[in-house]
């Protein structure tokens, strides 16, 4: 009898933590494991803002994934997936082909750009390595070049952020700590560096407790960002950006615009036909999709209801890797042909949004935290995030230790 094929699309936490579950919790003989990813390594989606603004190398933010998995139960695949054929149980690859019995979706998540005109041509992404070191790099030529012009071109000073929610409020922190340091190195007078947030919605951190809201735009503001809140990005061009509030239209032109207003479902789910909510597909309570009892959707291609609120959770990596823990047991139950599927529940145990190395806002088993104390928890989240994957080692190797 041949052994059931299990096929795990992507490396981030919801497939790094289920391919890590399910390579302990099955034998040998029980199943063909392989993982696809489209790199050798996986990065830590969560620390992006801080290679893109430069105040924490990339590869500080990746490691390899061979040396997290146990190559000889776990076959890895390094390959693009560029088409799943569900009803053909059939995965094609920009390299080849795979067949699956059993198939885990866990490719994490696009930009949502919302059709605004101009984007995807001339704003700047935080969603993986390669974007992330391009904006860096992008910002860093932006004041390198500034004194070498005979005519000075202020705007190369101008960085505009699209989006005051968690990533856009994370990287502001990270970038007000980081100008300073462009500008001595530089030679470039701080003041005529402009750091613009553009948001849509009526608040900063929607969803975030007012009070912490307040906190961390204050904080930011003392670093010297500016917020133009209830403001929409029209458009985006090769200049800058042009902004409507109150229907008042106004052209801001910047060096560098930064894209960091939303995500949806990564697209190769939306093009294999399953039934979802931009790119995200509703799962049964055992992570499978209705009518697809073969396959999982996890991490940001999988939509959740919070009962509480009647409304989805909002993607994050702590729900992805508790996905990924749910989906390996579930995967062993089916492999097996016996025992019981499990239901997955979230268990929030809070929110961090960092504000730079050393301050930070958020909700830890319920309390609020703000300043140091948050900071310190930021990080021992990070940390908790690599010892899952990879224990005690990859903490040693990645971590962050510097708390104060
Ligand atoms: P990911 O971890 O993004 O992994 C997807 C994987 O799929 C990647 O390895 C990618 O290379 C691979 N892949 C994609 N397409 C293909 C393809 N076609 N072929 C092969 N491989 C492919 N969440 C929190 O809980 N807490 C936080 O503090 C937090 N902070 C964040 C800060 C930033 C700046 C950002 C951008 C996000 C943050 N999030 C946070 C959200 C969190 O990062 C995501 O929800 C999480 O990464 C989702 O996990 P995932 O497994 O679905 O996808």
């Amino acid at each position: 009898l041949r052994k059931p094929r299990v096929v795990v699309l992507g490396a981030g936490y919801g497939g790094l933590i289920t391919v890590t579950r399910l390579q302990k919790l099955i034998g040998v003989n029980e199943a063909d494991i392989t993982l696809v990813n489209k790199n050798d390594y996986h990065y830590e989606t969560t620390w992006l803002h801080e290679a893109s603004a430069g105040t924490l190398h990339h590869d500080k933010c990746r490691y390899e994934i061979k040396d997290i998995i146990d190559n000889s139960r776990v076959n890895f695949v390094k390959d693009t997936v560029v088409e799943i054929k569900k009803d053909e149980k059939k995965i094609v690859l920009a390299q080849g082909e795979l067949e699956y019995d059993y198939l885990v979706i866990s490719l994490g998540s696009n930009p949502e750009t919302f059709g605004i005109k101009g984007l995807k041509e001339y704003a700047f992404g935080i969603t993986n390595i390669n974007s992330s070191r391009q904006l860096r790099e992008h910002l860093e030529y932006q004041f390198a070049t500034y004194n070498t012009e005979e005519h000075k071109q202020e705007d190369r000073l101008v960085i505009v952020v699209g989006g005051a929610g968690f990533t856009g409020i994370e990287f502001l922190g990270e970038l007000a700590n980081r100008v300073p340091e462009l500008c001595r190195e530089y030679d470039i007078d701080h003041k005529k560096v402009r750091i613009i947030c553009v948001e849509a919605a009526p608040n900063a951190l929607p969803g975030f407790d007012p009070e912490l809201v307040e906190y961390a735009v204050n904080h930011l503001q003392r670093k010297g960002v500016e917020f133009k809140i209830g403001t929409a990005i029209k458009e985006c061009t090769e200049d800058g950006i042009v902004v409507a509030k109150d229907d008042q239209m106004e052209e801001i032109k910047a060096g560098t615009v930064v894209w960091a207003a939303g995500v949806r479902g990564n697209s190769i789910v939306e093009e294999a036909g399953f039934e979802n909510m931009r790119g995200r597909v509703k799962v049964k309570p055992d992570l499978r999709v209705e009518g697809h009892d073969e396959v999982f959707i996890i991490g940001d291609c999988a939509l959740i209801i919070n009962e509480e609120i009647n409304r989805p959770f909002p993607p994050t990596a702590q729900i992805a890797m508790q996905q990924g823990e749910t989906c390996a047991k579930n995967l062993a139950v089916l492999v097996r042909g016996q025992g019981e599927m499990e239901e997955f529940k979230p268990d929030i145990k809070g929110t961090v949004a960092s504000l730079g190395e050393s301050d930070a806002v958020g909700v830890v088993f319920g309390k609020k935290v703000v300043g140091t104390k948050a900071s310190f928890m930021k990080k021992m989240i990070d940390n908790r995030a690599l010892f899952m994957v990879g224990g005690p080692s990859l903490v040693l190797k990645k971590g962050k230790f510097k708390f104060f």
